[in-house]
């Protein structure tokens, strides 16, 4: 199983170590051809608006928006995949959210908290660095959990939407729901085995 990690900006390496704890195939994608070669994708944490501007620059944004296999967004990953971004442009898209970016403050008020995810039978410790939230959510969006009344993950069809940093606990989770869907969907479309 090959998984990308938009490799222009970001938390590219932790998230390359945690695909290869999961027993995956972690690769660097900085250009549009190599997302064919993939099963999956991370969008990684980083600064959203930096991240668009070298999107734009390597002229990915097409082939990303046009990517249907399963995606894993986290922090700005998630804001690149939302619907809307509170006072700011849509970037990908996709995902049927309603983000706002910083909602937990600045970087000094970076923490880690228990969360309490749907499907997991003990509680999760999430680490949020200048994390977003999502307000709303669309109706085929499953929320998956909440912290302080915030929407931090969700779930829609096979893209999953993370406010905080699955790569940075060992905790894995999380990279394993997304190797789950992976693993789903080379079964529903079988011609995607590699
Ligand atoms: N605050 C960042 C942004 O708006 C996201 C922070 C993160 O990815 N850790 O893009």
């Amino acid at each position: 199983m090959k998984i990308g990690v938009l490799a222009l900006q970001g938390a590219v390496e932790e998230h390359l170590d945690a695909i290869r704890k999961i027993g995956a195939e972690g690769i660097q994608i900085k250009s549009k051809e190599q997302l064919e070669e993939i099963d999956g994708l991370i969008l990684p944490g980083g600064e959203s608006t930096a991240m668009r501007k070298l999107i734009d620059f390597h002229e990915m944004m097409p082939a990303l928006q046009a990517f249907d296999k399963p995606i894993l967004g986290t922090c700005a990953g998630v804001i690149l995949l939302a619907d809307h971004v509170e006072s700011n442009e849509t970037h990908i898209g996709g995902l049927k959210v309603w983000v706002r970016r910083n909602s937990f403050g600045r970087q000094i008020d970076s923490f880690s908290a228990p969360l309490e995810i749907v499907g997991f039978t003990s509680s999760y410790e999430a680490v949020f660095i200048r994390a977003p939230q999502m307000d709303e959510v669309g109706e085929d969006v499953e929320i998956l959990a909440s912290y302080n009344g915030r929407i931090v993950l969700v779930r829609q069809g096979n893209k999953i939407g993370c406010a905080f940093h699955p790569e940075l606990t060992e905790d894995l989770r999380i990279m394993q729901m997304l190797k789950e869907m992976i693993l789903q969907s080379k079964l529903a479309h079988p011609s995607n085995v590699l």
